[in-house]
Parts: structure tokens; sequence; C-alpha cells
């Protein structure tokens, strides 16, 4: 009998681009349901892999709650004729939220409590941990792609010329609205042209009158190369000091150029011989 879950699910979608030495892989699903989809083989002792979604997230990570939208399967993979490879998922992206501390109340402490005074989701966390979901994910590296220090900057000025896009994707990964208090999502997004091909890989968080941060991780290799440069930043403002509207700090790839930076990190991926 083939297995319960694809009989209520179509399978993933795959898609392969190549470019170059560089072969770009997509997997796109559906989102990840809130109850287990194989209750009959998910058991304290089955092995990870066999596990559905869901009590796999659970077992892997160490967070108290997940995200209302969680893609499990969507994926962005990036991998080197030569083995070495970076991927983008869920569940390495929730990997890196913290577990341990409630980090924008630690941060914003009296505005957060005037702005959540009698919300009914503050109270709900019992273990404190970062419900906003935020993390420090840059993409998770295996097999001979290694990161190295550099100063080497990804030239946007340049990525804002028009070229002819041989590709283009964009992954959702997870998302929550905060119980109605703002919201929180993951996504990541892959175009490739004639010059190269560029990742930005985005976590984007409104709280309703406290905050607006945006953390990006950037990707670009230029055709021909065998390296990638990696540029990850964070940028943040109260929202009482945003001067822009509404409808500009609602949307995440709009709101992040008005957003002052507050902590950048580059480096340079090398396909290791
Ligand atoms: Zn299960």
């Amino acid at each position: 009998m083939s297995d319960p879950a694809e009989l209520k699910f179509p399978p993933p979608q795959c898609e392969v681009f190549v470019f170059g030495d560089w072969t770009l892989k997509v997997t796109k699903s559906h989102i990840m349901g809130s109850q287990c989809e194989l209750p009959s083989l998910c058991t304290e002792d089955t092995e990870v892999d066999k596990l559905c979604n869901l009590c796999r997230y659970e077992r892997l990570l160490t967070l108290p709650s997940l995200p209302d939208m969680v893609f499990a399967n969507n994926s962005l993979r990036i991998e080197h004729k030569c083995g070495g490879s970076i991927t983008f998922s869920a569940l390495d992206a929730l990997r890196c939220v913290n577990d341990r501390e409630d980090t924008l109340q630690v941060a914003h402490a009296q505005v957060w409590k005037e702005a959540r005074a009698d919300c009914e989701f503050a109270k709900k966390v019992v273990k404190p941990y970062d419900w906003t979901y935020t993390t420090n994910f840059r993409g998770t590296l295996s097999g001979s792609l290694k990161a190295e220090a550099s100063t080497e900057r990804i030239d946007l000025d340049k990525l804002r010329v028009q070229e002819e896009i041989k590709f283009y994707e964009e992954i959702f990964l997870y998302e929550d609205e905060l119980d109605d208090n703002g919201s929180t999502r993951c996504v990541v997004k892959v175009r490739v042209m004639p010059s190269g091909f560029f990742v930005v890989f985005r976590h984007y968080l409104r709280v309703d009158q406290v905050i607006v941060r945006v953390n990006d991780t950037r990707l670009y290799s230029p055709v021909g190369a065998s390296y990638i440069l990696r540029e990850t930043s964070t940028r943040e403002a109260p929202i009482s000091k945003l001067r822009v509207d509404s409808s500009v700090y609602n949307t995440p790839d709009l709101v992040w150029q008005h957003l002052p930076l507050v902590k950048e990190s580059i480096d340079k991926l090398v396909v290791e011989s």
C-alpha cells in the first residue's frame, strides 16, 4: 500500500537549473499540517527520517511551538559539480531561532509591555523563546563548499541593470501572523541571469507598534566562478521611528532599504579541492 501521506497530498515539485558548474535545485510543496500525517508509523522509536514532517520537526527542534505555516519540504539547494553545496530549508532556518530567550522582550521591554498589555498571545508563552522566529540562518554548507573570510562585496548596482532572467523562483519556508500582532516570514528567492546567479534569503518581522526587522543573506556568483559571495545583514527600527507609510513597512521587499543597518557580516564560499 502506498504511503497515506501521499494519498492526501501531491508529491513535492522539483525544478533543476544548471548554470555552468552549478546546479540549482528548487523543491516546493504544500504547507505542513498541524497534525501527525502518519499516526500508525510515528512513534518514539521511529527513526527520524521515517517520521512525518510534523513529528520530525518536533523531534529535531527544541522550540516549544512552530510557526502557523511551515513549508517543510520546500528548499533551495545550490550544488557545485565537485560536490559542495549550500541549502536553504525551513528546518535549518528554525534551528537557528533562539529557544532560550524572549529576545524581543529583552531589547524592547517597555514598549513591548505597553503594546501587549492585554495580549493573550504573550500570556501563552510558558517557556522563554524567540516567539518572533527571527533566524540568523545563513544557509547550510556541506561537502567541499567552505566559508572563508573576505572583503569582496556583492555589486548591487550591477544587479539592478536589466538583464534576461533565465531562471527565477520564490520559495516560502515559514510564516506566522503572530496572532494578528504582526508578521514573521521567511522566504528565499533565486534569480539566474547571463552574468551570474543571485539569491536573497530574507527573514522579515513586524510586531505591530513595536518593531520592523529584516535579516537578509545574499549570495552572488558571477558566471564562470567557482565561488559564491555571501553577505548577511540585520536591519531594524522601532515603528515609532519609521518615517515611511505602513504600506511600505508591511512590504518586506520595500522596507529593508529604509531600515538602519545594525549588523553585517560578509564572507566567500569557495570550493576546496
Ligand atoms: Zn507523525
